[in-house]
């Protein structure tokens, strides 16, 4: 009998029928992430309601030296949650019970399976407000957010995940629980071991249940569009924001490609902007609208600001957000995707941009280059759509377009992954950012946690 089997065998005595999926029961949903990097039926997908379970799990995949790959709700774009063809997912869709919200401690206690959405609901309703958002809210699950150190478009205000995590329960390869459910803001005691797991992308353990910090909700916010004469005076106006008023609840720069594809393939919408400029902003400041136009005013005197707009309502927000929006979310509904998440020191993301985009104009002119992101936290993401590639030169134009902008960031010294995490996708080029004793550090990390090598083997390094 093979050890795959052997497992499943042995998980029949605490788990149900429906808790076991083979063969052509598994949802294709467990083949591939957003990355849509390879689909691959595993193994088998097991789903755990309760954390012994999951400890029962590990410790028999670890007795047997079977590999095992956690899976929350499959919208990571690094393709760290796709499991090979011999490898046994575990799933943490059953495990999605909100088990407290704390209203004195501020804090919402969730089982790992609960998706970001439902934790953003409930603390609504609560009269609270729990600030991660990303694209995927609606199926990611906080063990995947938590795994992936999330950002997002409001980390500018309020951080990554790893700021909104107070404690967590994580079950290790063995089948030992850690118990690490703190509620409390300050907890010096010892090593934050947590810490270890966060955006460790289910190499080091499983996440099982989590504390997560509430926030009071922002008051109104003023939402404006900016147009630029060069990226620097964006950033300019950041700063500017962030000294007179506050800093923004999101900030995101569009170059003008970017921004006139998107003006494009939005139905019914002109450009709110009198004409095409080389750099756009659209903000969201928690700010009165009239010290914002002042502000505004001034930079339009110097020309550090071509041209704004002030959304009237909350219909005229929503449509200067969807110009940032629509680009990728078509990209990935009608075509072939390639994105980068990149980060530099702030001052740099300009110069990066124009060095990168000639060097993919001058290897691979028949493709267009789109750069934008949350450029408040320094982090650029550049997507490429490769619909028009034949079938059988995909594999070597990704490899070559990596080659160019990792091999770009390599000699700007910033990170080839600022949110998205390695997975398999960047994984040969985490030296580009990392040194060798800190990667070195890393191994002997994962050798501590997981000597059998059974949790998401093959992720982030070999
Ligand atoms: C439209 C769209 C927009 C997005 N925008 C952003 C964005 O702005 N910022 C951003 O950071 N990301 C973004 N993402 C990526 C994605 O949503 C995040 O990476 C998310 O945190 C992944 O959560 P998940 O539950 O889907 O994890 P999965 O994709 O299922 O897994 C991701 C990794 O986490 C591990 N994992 C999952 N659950 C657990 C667990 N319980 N314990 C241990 N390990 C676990 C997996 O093994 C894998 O390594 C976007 C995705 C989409 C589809």
């Amino acid at each position: 009998m093979s050890t795959q089997l052997q497992v499943v065998e042995r998980c029949r005595v605490f788990l149900t029928e429906q808790q076991i999926a083979m063969g052509d029961t598994i949802n294709i949903r467990h083949y591939t992430d957003w990355s849509n990097y390879k689909r691959i039926q595993p193994y088998a997908v097991l789903f755990p309601k309760n954390t012994e379970q999951v400890s029962q799990i590990l410790s028999i995949c670890n007795e047997l030296k079977q590999a095992v790959v956690p899976q929350g709700g499959m919208t990571g774009v690094a393709g760290a949650g796709i499991a090979s063809a011999d490898e046994i997912v575990i799933a943490l869709d059953k495990m999605h019970k909100i088990e407290e919200i704390d209203q004195y401690a501020s804090t919402i206690t969730v089982q790992a399976g609960v998706t970001l959405e439902e934790v953003q609901n409930a603390a609504r309703q609560a009269g609270l407000f729990f600030p991660v958002d990303v694209g995927g809210r609606g199926s990611c699950q906080i063990g995947g957010n938590i795994a992936t150190n999330a950002g997002g478009l409001s980390v500018i205000r309020y951080g990554m995940m790893r700021e909104h995590v107070l404690g967590m329960e994580v079950v290790l390869a063995d089948g030992r629980v850690l118990n690490l459910m703190n509620k409390m803001i300050k907890s010096n005691a010892g090593y934050d071991l947590k810490q270890n797991f966060i955006g460790s992308e289910g190499t080091l353990g499983i996440v099982t249940r989590a504390v997560l910090k509430l926030s009071a909700p922002p008051s109104e916010l003023s939402t404006c569009l900016c147009a630029f004469p060069d990226f620097l005076s964006a950033v300019h106006l950041l700063r500017r924001l962030q000294k007179n008023l506050t800093t923004p609840n999101a900030f995101e720069v569009m170059w003008n490609e970017y921004y006139q594809l998107s003006l494009s393939w939005m139905q019914n919408s002109s450009n709110p902007l009198t004409q095409p400029y080389p750099v756009y902003a659209v903000f969201d400041v928690e700010a009165p609208a009239e010290s914002l136009e002042n502000l505004l005013a001034e930079m339009f005197e110097t020309g550090e600001i071509l041209d704004a707009v002030i959304a009237q309502n909350q219909a005229q927000a929503q449509q200067l957000w969807l110009i940032r929006e629509t680009v990728p979310a078509e990209i990935s509904s009608t075509g072939r995707p390639l994105c980068f998440d990149i980060s530099l020191p702030i001052g740099e993301l300009g110069e990066f941009k124009e060095v990168c985009q000639a060097r993919l104009d001058q290897y691979f002119p028949d493709l267009v280059s789109l750069f934008f992101g949350h450029i408040g936290d320094s982090n650029m993401h550049i997507i490429l759509d490769l619909k028009h590639l034949p079938e059988d030169q995909l594999e070597s134009v990704m490899t070559g377009i990596d080659d160019v902008v990792y091999g770009v960031v390599r000699e700007f010294k910033g990170c080839i992954s600022a949110e998205h995490g390695i997975g398999l996708l960047k994984r040969d080029y985490l030296h580009y950012s990392v040194d060798e004793n800190t990667l070195n550090m890393m191994r002997q990390l994962k050798q501590l946690f997981d000597p059998n090598k059974i949790l998401n083997p093959n992720k982030i390094f070999k």
